[in-house]
């Protein structure tokens, strides 16, 4: 049987990290230094392969830009290997599992992201048993067919679908959550996947990666007392094409005039506005309370029960590769990559 080969791709964060002695704060460090920390990685039945990137970097610096260098380094790569590891922060994770998840289309080999909330140099880091079981997953196969064909966050002792993802805990090992879809591999003595809830629908069509993503998107997380003004700019920013209108509950929004009249005005403009729930669980459901069906009556489009993180990444995708408005509105309300239930 033909050796299977996992490459692991370096991007920086937590995980790689030292303290610098002269500011005390943590700074990375090359993957030469990471794989003496786990000599484990030369003792799978697999091979095992790196790529860091120069400069690493910390992932409150991740950008469009290098989620593309990203995809073309999988892309040239995708026919050498059997599964990719992504080391990255944990701070934007959840951003670019997303955003990969758009960008590999038709992916049929495991993408798996993970990180560490403790450095692997430190004694009860958690990053050795996140990179030991990510390698494992990646390379998990059935009859030459990989496991787990999709892009997905490994952290503490659950595989998420990427997409799905958020960040929640900034101190604790089990630092994401995926409230609105199950765990796909659960991990404890034996790695147990949930083999229903993986998606192995993309077995026909060929690899293919999208280069392009538009920036041209903004957040706008309403609360109680909410200013004009602010909305007003948000609204209107130069070049912007899409907002992300995070509301209260199952989508519901204030009724006053203003308000309302402002998100009304940027949709006659053109400006594609999607609404997700700042609730980590349920779904935006518009017509349920009058305050939804206002926006529903204005024209903004059901985010249904995606994460921000994926309402974002999927309009800068969608904006820069679909070939017109009317496209990227349609499949908002679609799934691509399992990000949302409909
Ligand atoms: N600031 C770090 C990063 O996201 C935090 C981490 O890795 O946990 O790169």
């Amino acid at each position: 049987m033909e050796e299977r080969e996992i490459l692991i791709i370096y991007t920086g964060g937590t995980i790689g990290m030292v303290i610098d002695p002269e500011t005390n704060s943590l700074v990375p460090f090359d993957f030469e230094s990471i794989s003496k920390q786990v000599p484990e990685l030369r003792k799978f039945d697999f091979k095992v392969k790196s790529y860091s990137f120069e400069p690493l970097v910390d992932s409150s610096d991740m950008n469009p830009d290098i989620w593309i260098k990203l995809v073309e380094i999988i892309e040239e790569n995708y026919t050498l290997y059997d599964g990719f590891v992504i080391l990255h922060g944990t701070d934007t994770m959840a951003y670019t599992a997303s955003a990969l998840s758009f960008m590999l289309n038709n992916l049929k080999k495991p993408v798996i992201l993970t990180g560490s909330q403790l450095p692997l140099g430190t004694i009860r880091t958690d990053g050795k048993e996140n990179l030991i079981t990510a390698l494992e997953i990646a390379a998990a196969q059935k009859n030459r067919q990989a496991l787990v064909p999709e892009v997905c966050i490994f952290f503490n002792d659950k595989l998420f679908r990427g997409n799905r993802t958020t960040k929640y805990n900034a101190e604790h090992f089990r630092a994401f959550r995926s409230d609105n879809y199950p765990a796909l591999a659960e991990v404890g003595i034996h790695i147990k996947y949930n083999y229903p809830f993986i998606r192995y629908t993309t077995l026909n069509g060929t690899f293919r990666v999208a280069k392009k993503m538009d920036t041209n998107v903004a957040l706008l997380r309403i609360f109680p007392g909410i200013n004009r003004e602010v909305v007003k700019a948000v609204l209107n920013a130069p070049g912007i094409k899409a907002i992300v209108l995070e509301t209260y509950g199952s989508g519901n929004a204030p009724t006053q005039k203003w308000f309302l009249d402002e998100v009304e005005e940027a949709v006659k403009k053109g400006l594609i506005i999607l609404n997700v729930t700042q609730c980590l669980s349920g779904s935006v459901e518009m017509w349920r309370y009058e305050t939804g069906v206002h926006l529903l009556e204005i024209g903004v489009i059901s985010g249904h029960d995606m994460t921000t993180e994926t309402a974002i990444t999927k309009l800068m995708y969608l904006l820069a590769n679909a070939s017109s408005v009317e496209e990227v509105k349609n499949n908002l309300n679609k799934s691509l990559q399992g990000e949302i239930y409909i």
